[in-house]
């Protein structure tokens, strides 16, 4: 499927000739083994969780940037999956976790991905993300997971039953990035810390085991990389936020998207100007605007210099709406169409080929198994 997939060349390598030319030259009996030679491909690994419906922040810190590199980045090979494993750091309910996993599938597609230029999969879906997940556990020391932000968070938000998987989840991000020897991973800067635990874990199992894994570069984008949220404009959006007027979701009626920006937190003194810590509220706002226009942020404030925040909010709303309309449109032929399910299929044996291998030969490293 994928334009830049390249299959596993194998060669079957013959048994060197009993010769009786040359008595004197040792006759060397090679076993006719298969010797596979790696494809060359670079690789782009990125995914999202399934936690619930994906927010305008998933689209502009994420799913955007997919579709711009798909194109951008045509060397490499890309794999973007649906991040299921991840979504039960967190209780989650299954209906609506099957739910969420179609949703996210079809969310890719109608923001943009080409299943002709992207292997789209889902995570449980290729069982070597839990096995690598589990070597980079016996990789990663409990301090440095006990360091992550995130989970200091999102563990500050549960009172008790506190996952194990949630101080571990980092180890299996790991795996998804390593399994494929991805060299890009486009992520938000909320992920950064992660990147560099996974930089970090590569690079210990290549001390202690021998090369195995490339170690990756994370990716930015340059605007947009952390839309805030609506209501407190000092934290992330986040699509498993509590307050439903914090967030605005790609599959919100469009009516209801912008009450959402014109009711967004801003402050009393009224000027259109981009300064984080003084006017969190507005800034957040320009950061959307521009991110979804492509103007600066700059030219925002000149060209706003002289509105109310009430007129700016109801252009905005106009552009938000005018992005997200085609979105919707798209998801909901998709959604309920087979063609989806031949897409996620062929995207998982795609990424089983890859991830087999790799798997194989940390096994070998490591010592586990029998050699086969
Ligand atoms: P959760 O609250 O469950 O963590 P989330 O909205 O943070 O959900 P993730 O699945 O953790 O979503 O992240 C998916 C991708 O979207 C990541 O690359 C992340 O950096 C990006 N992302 C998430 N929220 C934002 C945001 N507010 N602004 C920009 N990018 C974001
Ligand atoms: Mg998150």
């Amino acid at each position: 499927m994928a334009t830049t997939t390249k299959s596993v060349k194998k060669t079957e390598t013959k048994p060197a000739s009993k010769t009786t030319k040359n008595p004197k030259k040792k006759i060397r009996i090679v076993p006719p083994t298969i010797a596979v030679i790696p494809d060359k491909t670079k690789r782009l690994v990125s995914g999202i969780k399934p936690t619930g419906q994906l927010t305008l922040g998933n689209y502009i810190g994420a799913l955007r940037q997919f579709v711009k590199l798909q194109d951008e980045l045509s060397d490499h090979e890309h794999f973007i999956f649906i991040a299921d494993l991840h979504a039960i750091t967190t209780p989650q309910d299954r209906l609506e976790l099957r739910k969420n996993i179609r949703s996210v599938a079809a969310l890719y597609i109608a923001c943009g991905l080409d299943p002709d230029k992207v292997n789209l999969f889902i995570q449980s879906e290729v069982a070597e993300h839990a096995a690598l997940g589990y070597i980079m556990e016996s990789t990663a020391y409990v301090g440095e997971m006990e360091r992550m932000t995130q989970y200091k968070d999102k563990k500050g938000k549960q009172t008790d039953g506190i996952r194990t998987s949630l101080l571990t989840y980092p180890a299996l991000m790991a795996a998804d990035i390593l399994l494929y020897d991805a060299n890009v991973v486009p992520i938000g800067d909320d992920q950064k810390q992660h990147l560099e635990l996974t930089r970090n874990l590569a690079t210990r199992f290549n001390n202690l085991y021998g090369e195995t894994f490339v170690v990756p570069e994370g990716f930015f984008p340059e605007t947009g990389a952390r839309i805030k949220s609506l209501t407190d404009p000092t934290k992330k959006m986040d699509k498993s936020g509590d307050n439903e007027k914090s967030y605005i979701l790609l599959l919100d009626d469009l009516g209801l998207i912008r009450r959402k920006i014109k009711s967004a937190v801003t402050d009393s003194n009224g000027i259109i100007k981009y300064e984080v810590r003084n006017k969190p509220g507005i800034s957040n706002l320009l950061q959307i605007y521009s991110s979804l226009t492509d103007v600066s942020v700059k030219d925002l404030e000149k060209k706003y210099a002289e509105s109310d925040y009430a007129t700016f909010k109801d252009d905005l709303a106009e552009i938000v709406v005018d992005a997200i309309r085609p979105i919707q449109q798209k998801y909901f032929e998709i959604i309920n169409d087979t063609k989806l399910d031949e897409i996620l299929n062929q995207g998982a044996e795609r990424a089983k080929v890859i991830a087999s291998r790799k798997m194989f030969k940390v096994y070998k490293k490591l010592g586990l198994g029998r050699i086969r």
